[in-house]
């Protein structure tokens, strides 16, 4: 059904808090969907997945200032506030919240929020005050916006853990939802960043999905030495000209702390840099459901010619296969018998696990998810027909 309503497009803080208000008092539950816009497929995954749980859906689009380092590209971020909200009317999105810094952070700013460890590993340790602007800013637009949701990427999984954190140690209502990684046709985890990547650089930003699928068929062999497979990992990207390893890390999936064997359920995250685009991926590995996957148990052809699998869309082979390149939400590893329902490779509860108590927890990889892409990320599908967001 086509949207009719027209969005609101609100800039200031005391606007956004007005309009949160009466949609409560209405009873309305509110979305927040938090992004730095040039939106993608990604981020209207994140969308249509919130419009399909709460009745107000808010965008925020803010390139908070607070989570770029000195020598990052936050003037070169690309922005496209026009285009996205174009995107946001079509899906029914009830606002877009686009402060300016200069009210986020008046003059005489001195507040911070940390999540202390968390933010200091894998990202953080390149991006030491990364996490601190993204935990603080993300705080604000809580404090403005109000919603009864929010909505995140785990193609960001440290972002998301430390959210949950910060939310559980705040001992704030707010539920936090997740989607799996929504990626382009080839494997390539869709991202704003992707736009500095040259044609020529392109192909070189599939070694982070190749590195991620050598990391499953070998631990799907048996490796459980997280130094073996770093090192194999390492030697994947290595072999791609052009990419420089920024980390690698095999990580418990709560505390991100390093590991020298792997567990049943592990992350392997990554960031890489090819060019002017640093590029991350991650996928969470259970190794109960890695043993059942036959297309894993082949002989490689070799570690460093291992290519991502071919993809169709969803819904089976009807469609033509999408070409490389194409904007896609389908698991890069359709075909490797991965069922298209497959959608989310890991689920954080809102819930700490007990035996964490006071700690996020990574809750389940669903039966899906042990057929899908070794990356966490199966394809988010489109969320045609579904219902409105109210006003
Ligand atoms: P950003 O605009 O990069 O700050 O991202 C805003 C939100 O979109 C974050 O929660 C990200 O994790 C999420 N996101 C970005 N890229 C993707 C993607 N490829 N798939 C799913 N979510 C994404």
């Amino acid at each position: 059904m086509k949207n009719t309503a027209t969005i609101k497009v609100i800039k200031g803080i005391a606007e956004m808090r007005r309009f949160s208000l009466e949609a409560r008092k209405r009873g309305a539950k509110i979305a927040l969907v938090p992004t730095m816009g040039a939106l993608h497929e990604g981020h209207l995954a994140l969308v249509n997945s919130a419009r399909q749980k709460a009745d107000t859906v808010v965008v925020s689009i803010f390139v908070n200032p607070l989570q770029f380092g000195p020598r990052e590209d936050l003037s070169a971020y690309p922005r496209d506030l026009a285009g996205d909200i174009a995107k946001l009317q079509a899906l029914g999105v009830a606002a877009v919240f686009t402060p300016e810094a200069a009210e986020i952070y008046p003059p005489g700013h001195r507040t911070h929020v940390e999540v202390d460890d968390l933010s200091q590993r894998l990202c953080g340790r390149a991006r030491p005050t990364h996490f601190r602007g993204v935990a603080t800013v993300v705080t604000k637009l809580f404090a403005i916006v109000q919603p009864h949701q929010a909505w995140f990427g785990q193609k960001d999984y440290q972002q998301l853990l430390i959210i949950r954190k910060m939310v559980h140690d705040l001992n704030s209502e707010i539920e936090i939802h997740d989607i799996p990684t929504v990626r382009e046709a080839d494997g390539l985890a869709l991202s704003s960043r992707n736009s500095y990547l040259t044609p020529e650089q392109r192909p070189a930003a599939l070694t982070l999905q190749q590195a991620l699928q050598v990391a499953a068929r070998i631990m799907a062999k048996g490796e459980r030495s997280a130094a073996k497979i770093a090192s194999n990992l390492r030697e994947v990207i290595r072999a791609q000209a052009g990419a420089e390893i920024e980390y690698i890390s095999i990580c418990h999936p709560e505390t991100l702390h390093e590991l020298d064997t792997i567990e049943v359920r592990t992350l392997v995250a990554l960031a890489v840099r090819i060019g002017r685009a640093r590029l991350i991926d991650n996928t969470l590995f259970d190794l109960r459901e890695l043993s059942l996957r036959a297309d894993l148990k082949k002989p490689a052809r070799s570690a460093v010619a291992a290519k991502p699998a071919a993809v169709q869309p969803e819904g089976g082979g009807a469609k033509p296969a999408v070409k490389a390149g194409a904007r896609s939400v389908v698991p890069p590893a359709a075909k490797t018998g991965a069922k298209p329902e497959a959608k989310s490779a890991v689920k954080i509860a809102g819930k700490p696990a007990a035996s964490h108590p006071g700690k996020p927890a990574v809750k389940q990889v669903t039966k899906a998810a042990a057929t899908a892409a070794p990356a966490p990320a199966a394809g988010i599908k489109a969320a045609a027909g579904k219902k409105a967001a109210r006003r």
